[in-house]
């Protein structure tokens, strides 16, 4: 075991490993959690109820989670004088699978996004966001039961690489003489920079996740949305590169779009992923007006970081949307929303998104059941209509109820 500062793993608790490029998972797995700023402390508590009681009524006491509290953000600069120390990274790398509250990051200066550092530190180079309609949920749209797609964000690259600098700087000055000087460009001289990073390797090894995603979930197609009709040698070659892997990785599960119309007259064979490409803008009002033609979704990070909150809003919101950063095997479960500071500590908010979020790392451990069972019964208890307060202002008839109550009737509907 790796050795700590100042927190000891739990000794009632087995560690997940890795065996045959695989993840070993026992019953009683030992999964750090970080609670997170703000409302991260009324969510994470009524997470943890409901995913403990969905497991124990599943398995009847043969498997059970070991949570191992650990620290970020605030929490963290009170105990270590430090956002983000290093016991943490050392114990998501060692237990390999962790569940997340939300984090503050400051806007402009301060330190950079601690949710950032942790996904490039831990190389968690996929942001995989489910977006599906649960019943009797508001939603802004007529049907919004005909959306139901994963999205996968590219998370280590492109604009959010964090490789920029501020207007006025001696580094920005650098930057600037060389583009105009070397590179014959006309920049401003009172521009601030940042750089545009996409690589084969980080696009490939999402878009290859992606399809095995789809693969494996018996999903019908994997769309790589881009922008590259304006960013050619990076959002272009992601689409170039997406397609380039799928053929050569998958070359008798998948088949690209221009393929069906040119050899099947436009009817895909059966049994084959199909991989098409959008590009972004055009996806947006895609996604609202034909939303049940798209599926799973792969694409940089910025694009990503848009859509999936376009998407979450489509069914009813970012209180509903789970998430998850993944690697080669450490996953990292958070809710897609932040710390929602002026209702921190008022037991008011939706724990929804990192319920679901705990149910994907259900889903990722092998323990679908339990996952099955959450979901079933949060859709009941919002057909039941008892909701939280941002549920309950656009539903008509409804009970408000405090996230600690909200998670007693999903403990109760399980
Ligand atoms: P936010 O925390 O997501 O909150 C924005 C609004 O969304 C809230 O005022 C609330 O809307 C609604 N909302 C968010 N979570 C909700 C929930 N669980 N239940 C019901 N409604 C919810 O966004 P922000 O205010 O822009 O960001 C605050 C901080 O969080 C920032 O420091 C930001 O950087 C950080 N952040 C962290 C993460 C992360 O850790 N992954 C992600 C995003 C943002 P109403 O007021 O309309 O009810």
């Amino acid at each position: 075991m790796a050795k700590y500062k100042m927190i000891t793993p739990p000794t009632n608790g087995t560690p997940i490993t890795i065996v045959d490029k695989k993840l070993k998972v026992p019953d009683n797995p030992i999964i750090p959690v970080i609670e997170g700023d703000g409302i991260g402390s009324d969510i994470m508590k009524a997470c943890r109820r409901v995913v403990d009681a969905a497991i124990e009524k599943t398995y009847n006491g043969r498997k059970q989670i070991v949570w191992f509290d650990i620290y970020a953000g605030d929490a963290a600069l009170k105990m270590y004088g430090e956002v983000l120390p290093r016991d943490t990274f050392k114990a998501i790398k060692e237990f390999i699978v962790a569940l997340k509250g939300p984090l503050t990051t400051p806007v402009g200066g301060g330190y950079r996004s601690l949710n950032v550092t942790l996904r490039q530190a831990l190389n968690l180079y996929a942001c995989v966001r489910p977006v599906r309609y649960f019943q009797g949920v508001p939603s802004p749209v007529k049907h919004p039961e005909k959306l139901n797609v994963v999205i996968f964000r590219e998370n280590t690259e492109d604009v959010y690489a964090g490789i920029e600098w501020p207007k006025g700087t001696k580094e920005v000055k650098k930057v600037i003489d060389f583009l105009n000087k070397r590179m014959k460009t006309k920049i401003r001289a009172d521009s601030g920079i940042g750089i545009k990073p996409i690589s084969v390797t980080g696009t490939q090894r999402l878009v290859s996740k992606a399809i095995r995603y789809a693969l494996d979930n018996g999903r019908r197609s994997v769309t790589l949305v881009h922008k590259g009709n304006i960013m050619k040698y990076t959002e272009g070659a992601f689409r170039d590169w997406g397609y380039k892997i799928a053929a050569k990785r998958f070359p008798d599960e998948t088949i690209s779009e221009a393929e069906i119309w040119d050899k099947y007259n436009g009817k895909c064979p059966d049994g084959k992923v199909i991989i098409k490409d959008r590009i972004a803008d055009s996806m947006f009002q895609q996604i609202l007006t034909r939303s049940d033609e798209y599926d799973i979704i792969a694409t940089p990070n910025l694009n990503g970081d848009y859509l999936s909150d376009a998407c979450a809003a489509q069914v009813g919101g970012l209180g509903m949307a789970p998430g998850g950063n993944i690697g080669d095997y450490v996953g990292l479960f958070e809710a897609t929303h932040g710390t929602a500071p002026k209702y921190a500590g008022k037991d008011m908010v939706n724990p929804s998104s990192l319920i679901l979020s705990a149910v994907m790392m259900l889903n990722y451990l092998g323990w679908k059941e339990a996952g099955l069972a959450i979901e079933k019964a949060i859709e009941k208890t919002i057909l039941q209509k008892t909701v939280t307060y941002d549920l309950e202002r656009l539903m008509e008839g409804a009970t408000k109820v405090s996230t600690s109550q909200y998670a007693t009737h999903i403990i109760e509907n399980l």
